[in-house]
């Protein structure tokens, strides 16, 4: 009996796709790579499903790629010839306790029905990112998301409790934890937090849930700099506590190409070196316009624009997400997600335009993202006389090493940063890593090429 036919038998029919039965959503991610057919796609439906084909894949040594929304943007959920992949789409569901403000959800729930249902019940999911519609609770913790506020609630690590995890070999641990003290020998969960895959399949997830914000501000504020924009940071953080959950920086180069994106002339005129987009909770919608009048007279901020409505805010949302239509702007785009210490971020940038003189000069170098937690997203719409991607990442990646960043900040290695990962890690921290992969993965069969190779 082959290796599908067995899974076949022990999943049932239904579960175990070949083909031209295999979706076109399943042959790849959002990283932007070429469709690749798997030998076979798996779609158990619960964990006892999920045990069962790992166990019979490690049984044959046959690689297996883990696939939860597939938006990744690095190539971890993108099939590799030769491999079967194996979907979490199935396992969904979210149960919600308030009395200890924690929700259990099955890996497969997409993050926006994972929100909805801590709404629900007066509390809120600390996780949001753009993809939230279509990316999944399970793909977050395994690529250890980030996004808009993670300046106030962390990255998924922070907000997990617990996990469901299977082990390549089809054993399953069971840490479905939902107190925030327990130092019962090792967390383990922690592992498998941000590994992509490499070393377990995530089947359930505990999150801590926090109080619902209330009386959200917004406005986009006009800055002489990143000096000044670290500046507004300290002083709304020491003048709402906990409040700020939106810090969001945009630079004159990317206001330039969002503007054009958006069919818009910039929101001021002149065009300030940087645009930032604030969120703080305040309910005393006074208190806040008197804190960001106080903070122009005091010259930290040049001008500000204020959200009075739904509509306002989704009009000033509207700049921070312009790069979501950009795509098809240009024959190609170089894109990059980054970490530059903070006081690092002002310098890294001059030298990042010093790099688009010296290579690139057409192209503009459009910089913004989520400046309070060090992260910058960096897109340069490539020319066909451009040099090649690759050249382009050599010397946006050597910037980013130049100041000790990181060459990922939140969407993970996956196949596309595989190259430059030792540009962020020692060869020691390498080497550690490759000796958990080891011990997790023996066969390593599970996300092979992913992370460390
Ligand atoms: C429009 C858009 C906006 C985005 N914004 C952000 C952002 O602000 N912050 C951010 O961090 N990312 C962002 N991303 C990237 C992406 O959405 C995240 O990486 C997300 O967490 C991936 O979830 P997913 O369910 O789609 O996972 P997938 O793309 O399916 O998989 C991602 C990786 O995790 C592994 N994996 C998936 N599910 C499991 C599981 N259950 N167990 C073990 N491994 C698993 C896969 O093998 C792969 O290596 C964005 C993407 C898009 C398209």
């Amino acid at each position: 009996m082959s290796l599908t036919e067995a899974l076949i038998a022990a999943l049932g029919p239904d579960c175990v796709r070949t083909g031209a039965d295999i979706p076109v959503r399943n042959r790849q991610d959002e990283a932007g790579y070429p469709p690749v057919e798997p030998l076979a796609l798996l779609l158990p439906r619960d964990t006892a499903g999920v045990a069962t084909a790992l166990r019979l894949c490690h049984a044959a040594a046959q690689p297996v790629v883990v696939q939860g929304g597939l938006t990744g943007l690095v190539g971890g959920g993108q099939p590799q010839p030769g491999e079967m992949a194996l979907s979490l789409e199935r396992l969904r569901g979210v149960a919600v306790d308030v009395v200890t403000a924690t929700l259990t959800a099955w890996a497969g729930t997409p993050l926006a029905a994972v929100q909805a249902a801590a709404a629900a019940a007066g509390l809120h999911c600390g996780i949001d990112l753009g993809a939230r519609g279509s990316c999944t609770i399970g793909g977050n913790v395994a690529t250890n998301a980030g996004g808009n506020t993670v300046i106030r609630y962390g990255m998924a690590r922070r907000n997990v409790l617990g996990l469901e995890v299977v082990q390549p070999d089809g054993t399953v641990l069971s840490g479905l934890n939902r107190m925030l003290k327990n130092n019962a020998g090792y967390d383990w969960t922690q592992l498998y937090i941000g590994s992509e895959g490499t070393l377990g399949v995530i089947t359930r997830v505990v999150l801590a849930l926090h109080p619902a914000p209330r009386g959200l501000r917004s406005a986009l504020v006009a800055l002489s700099g990143v000096e000044a924009a670290l500046a507004l940071l300290a002083e709304l953080e020491g003048a709402f506590a906990g409040g700020v959950q939106v810090f969001e920086g945009m630079w004159r180069e990317f206001m330039g190409l969002a503007g054009g994106t958006l069919g818009l002339p910039g929101p001021f005129a002149p065009m300030p070196e940087m645009v930032v987009l604030i969120e703080v909770a305040c309910p005393d919608a006074a208190a806040f316009e008197d804190r960001l009048g106080a903070l122009l007279e005091a010259g930290v901020i040049a001008d500000a624009i204020l959200a009075r409505s739904e509509a306002e805010r989704a009009r000033l949302w509207a700049w921070r997400e312009s790069p979501y239509l950009m795509t098809g702007m240009a024959p190609r785009f170089a894109h990059f997600d980054v970490s530059i210490p903070r006081g690092a971020i002002a310098a890294a940038v001059e030298d990042l335009r010093a790099a688009q003189a010296a290579h690139w000069p057409a192209a503009p170098t459009a910089i913004f993202g989520h400046i309070a937690d060090s992260n910058l997203h960096v897109m340069i719409p490539l020319q066909d006389g451009d040099p090649p991607t690759e050249a382009v990442e050599a010397a946006v990646y050597a910037v980013v090493a130049a100041h000790a960043g990181s060459v990922s900040a939140e969407h993970g290695i996956g196949i596309a940063k595989r190259r430059w990962l030792p540009l962020s890690r020692s060869p020691a921290e390498l080497a550690l890593m490759r000796t958990l992969k080891a011990a997790l993965d023996p066969r390593g069969i599970l996300n092979p090429g992913r992370v460390i190779g």
